[in-house]
């Protein structure tokens, strides 16, 4: 258990964010401690923060921060905690800063097509008041409706169209950010809030995304405004066996359709898991073994042409079409068919209190027969040691920003009884996913491609990914944050100033 804040830390922190902008009391500091990852709920304590501010501008945030780097206190951002390495979790304790009151449109600029919004908006409300303009932001993960602007920053997000319009690094035309010394910069494609492009120094929009709050806290972002899709198109197409889904999957990606928004395959344990969801599209008959989805948007007479041509490669494949409810059904419950992990089903097809992991590691198109081999096989060992854990099987997802060929986004989703959790499965577990990195990393993938890489297991892999660039990463984090303030713990960063 965290000690306790001194009170006159506490009423620093009170004299910035206001009384209303401090909690100390135990259930807003124990809720802000977990996330829908695998969570060690068995050593709930060991993570709680000490004090969590709701700050409502950047002006109170860079006070805090300055506050922490006074008195050494650690600092965590946290958006809509949905994040899936840990990276909200405080692993030292210290001061948690929520970033959720800061959920305001600033400014539509209809002549640059922009959007200035506060880091607390989800796309969900973001959307509701763009549709009134016909305009939309095409990040479209499957938290949809719950993970917040900041944090599609802090994780440097991997949206489900992505191939179509990009995903969050793409779609952050700029944003202000305050460092982990207080200062506040704005970092762009661009000079300013709205430019584009811009050659002038070092790319430092990129250096500030995905860095798992590790560098600062953005409060304020401008983001691309897309006219919003005439039209939507989705065709699912069923297999009996998974190398003929694999060559669709290929063929689609390769297509050139512009408008093609992502391809989805689905293996054979994932549509096991389906049949078990009442909920789900996917039909109950046993022959069906793997499933090819694609989605593409834009102006009705681009998605009409590009449909034929996606249903004509679909023909000439060994799939079979499932028809439009399951096409439409289906791909329109894409943000609610994962939006409840603490909601899994068992083998029988009951609904049941287990989380769910995913593994979402970024594997070339060639390999993903393979590593879905050798992925099951680690979970498989996993399960019969320990009668807490369930393969709910696996699917890949294009990966690429504008083009659909190449990697993947591959996920291997396993249900876990959290309750049952004690200190040897955690080791085990946190062993299973050093190898499902490792598998991934030997087949020429990286670790992952959207949720980041800060867990245990995972983050000890780091390093062997990225080779010298963690050498960099590390006199970057010493040079921007000497007292080693902003999410301390995280990727492995102390050994930064261990060094020294
Ligand atoms: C059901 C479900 C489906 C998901 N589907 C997807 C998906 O399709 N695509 C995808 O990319 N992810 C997905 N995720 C993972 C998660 O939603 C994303 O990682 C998301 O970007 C996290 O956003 P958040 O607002 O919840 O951030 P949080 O979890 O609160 O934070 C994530 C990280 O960002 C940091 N951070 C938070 N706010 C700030 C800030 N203002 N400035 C700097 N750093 C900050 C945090 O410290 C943390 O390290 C899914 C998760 C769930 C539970």
């Amino acid at each position: 258990m965290a000690i306790a804040l001194e009170g006159s830390v506490v009423d620093e922190l009170i004299a910035i964010c206001g009384p209303e902008g401090v909690f100390t009391g135990r259930s807003a500091l124990f809720n802000r401690a977990r996330v829908p990852a695998p969570f060690p709920a068995h050593r709930w304590e060991d993570h709680i923060p000490q004090a969590v501010v709701l700050p409502t501008s950047a002006e109170q945030v860079s006070e805090v921060v300055k506050l922490a780097n006074r008195h050494g206190i650690p600092v965590v951002p946290r958006a809509g905690g949905t994040g899936l390495t840990d990276g909200a979790v405080p692993l030292n304790h210290g001061i948690l800063v929520d970033v959720k009151l800061m959920n305001r449109i600033i400014e539509i600029d209809h002549g640059n097509r922009t959007v200035t919004v506060g880091p607390g908006i989800n796309m969900l409300k973001l959307n509701e008041e763009l549709r009134r303009h016909g305009y939309f932001y095409p990040d479209d993960p499957a938290s949809y409706p719950c993970s917040l602007v900041g944090g599609r920053i802090g994780t440097s997000g991997w949206s489900l169209i992505g191939a179509r319009y990009g995903h969050t690094r793409d779609l952050v035309v700029s944003f202000e950010i305050v460092l982990p010394t207080g200062e506040i910069i704005r970092v762009g494609d661009g000079g300013g809030r709205s430019t584009r492009k811009s050659s002038s120094g070092f790319q430092l929009k990129h250096l500030f995304i995905g860095h798992q709050g590790t560098l600062g806290i953005v409060t304020e972002a401008t983001l691309e405004l897309a006219p919003r899709p005439e039209a939507e198109f989705s065709a699912f197409f069923s297999f009996s066996d998974y190398m003929g889904a694999h060559r669709l999957t290929g063929d689609l990606s390769r297509s050139g359709v512009a408008t093609l928004g992502g391809v989805v395959l689905f293996d054979e344990m994932k549509i096991a898991y389906l049949r078990r969801d009442d909920e789900a599209y996917i039909p109950q008959d046993e022959s069906v073994r793997a499933v090819v989805a694609c989605a593409s948007y834009g102006n009705a007479d681009e998605v009409r042409a590009g449909a034929k041509r996606l249903l004509r490669i679909a023909r000439a494949s060994d799939g079979s079409y499932m028809g439009d409810e399951i096409s439409q059904g289906d791909w329109w419950s894409r943000h609610d068919r994962y939006a409840t992990p603490q909601h899994g089903r068992t083998r029988d097809g009951q609904v049941a209190l287990m989380s769910w992991h995913c593994e979402d590691a970024a594997i070339p198109y060639t390999e993903l027969p393979a590593v879905r081999e050798k992925w099951h096989a680690i979970a498989s060992d996993l399960i019969q040691r320990f009668d807490m854990f369930d393969d709910w099987g696996m699917f890949a997802y294009t990966n690429g920003a504008h083009k659909a060929w190449g990697d993947y986004l591959t996920e291997i989703d396993i249900g876990i009884w959290e309750s049952r959790w004690t200190d040897e499965s955690w080791a085990a577990w946190v062993d299973a996913k050093r190898e499902i990195g490792r598998v991934a990393l030997e087949h020429g993938g990286s670790l992952t491609a959207c949720h980041g890489s800060c867990r245990a297991g995972e983050v000890d892999l780091v390093p062997v990914e990225l080779g010298g660039g963690f050498e960099v990463m590390k006199k970057i984090k010493r040079a921007l944050d000497p007292n080693n303030i902003m999410n301390r713990g995280k990727y492995l960063l102390d050994q930064a100033y261990e060094e020294e």
